[in-house]
């Protein structure tokens, strides 16, 4: 099974600390690589964790506040200053191209690659993007601005080949790709080798749902059911609920009822205001509802 890894670049909320940048995620699957919000100092980050920018073509934004999607000014000019050709595609709400256009236009080469945006409605369940490896959907979400999260769906993936039969049966290399698909083998005398005998099934197609800055809401739950892994805010600790209540945000208990209520596999929590000098109280609390939980910090690499 090729690797579907994801890296958090920024485990911090609003105000960033030297531990805990801004938001930002980047996937990786299939040799292609997906980000997920972009804040302040995300690049920094990809410098420090060895994320490269290549083969990075589509950002997802989960919302217009600053934490996360300031960093997309500087990331773009130092592609820019790299060379970069390809264009990249930002997923975002309307309001950020007339934000970012006017930056980009003064600071980049008129010769510079192309920055493509796509508006995303954000209170719409839809796929906004798909390629070979993946979809990804929006997930709407209740927050002070237009916000949504992303359902990452792997695509299926073909059959695995059995070595020793496909050599048994002398199958020429031509055959090999629809007999991935699952089509039969049929011989020049007309004999059929049913696909069972000639391949196992293909992976189980894995998923990974990112729930942003969001006030409880299980309405998110039909569509993040099941997932192999959950990343949720969880912004403050249950001593603080009104204050996450106040700013619609979650709070590490509220993050684990989702990820129970939603039967997902494991849950990784962050997000956390700065005002927590420790984060292992939010992993307690969590824990105490939904076992299989784990801290988001700056640099953890984690796969599916
Ligand atoms: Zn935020
Ligand atoms: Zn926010």
């Amino acid at each position: 099974m090729e690797p579907f890894r994801v890296t958090i670049l920024g485990s911090g909320s609003a105000l960033p600390t030297k531990d805990n940048f801004h938001a930002s995620q980047v996937l990786e699957l299939r040799g292609r690589r997906y980000m997920i919000d972009c804040g302040e100092g995300t690049q920094i980050k990809m410098g420090q964790y060895k994320v490269n920018v290549s083969r990075l073509n589509n950002i997802f934004i989960s919302h217009l506040h600053s934490d996360h999607c300031i960093g997309l000014a500087g990331l773009i000019s130092t592609m820019a200053m790299l060379g970069r050709s390809e264009p990249l595609s930002i997923y975002a709400y309307k309001d950020l191209k007339n934000i970012l256009l006017p930056t980009l236009d003064y600071f980049t080469d008129d010769d510079s690659f192309e920055v493509i945006f796509h508006d995303i409605n954000p209170k719409k369940k839809e796929i906004v993007y798909e390629d070979k490896a993946l979809t990804v959907s929006t997930i709407p979400l209740k927050h002070r601005v237009p916000t949504c999260g992303f359902l990452f769906e792997e695509r299926q993936g073909e059959r695995h080949l059995i070595k020793q039969m496909i050599e048994a049966f002398d199958i020429p290399i031509r055959e090999l790709k629809a007999i991935k698909q699952g089509a039969d083998f049929v011989d020049k005398d007309g004999f059929v080798v049913k696909n069972e005998r000639l391949t196992t099934p293909a992976d189980v197609p894995r998923r990974y749902a990112y729930i942003s800055d969001t006030l409880y809401t299980e309405s998110i739950i039909p569509q993040i059911e099941g997932v192999d892994c959950l990343f949720h805010e969880a912004t403050f600790l249950e001593q603080d609920h009104r204050r996450a209540k106040e700013t619609l945000h979650s709070t590490a208990i509220q993050a684990a009822q989702i990820a129970k209520k939603a039967k997902v596999k494991k849950l990784v929590i962050g997000h956390y205001s700065a005002r927590y000098r420790q984060h292992k109280p939010f992993l307690d609390e969590a824990r105490s509802v939904f076992e299989n939980t784990v801290l988001a910090e700056d640099g953890l690499i984690f796969e599916l």
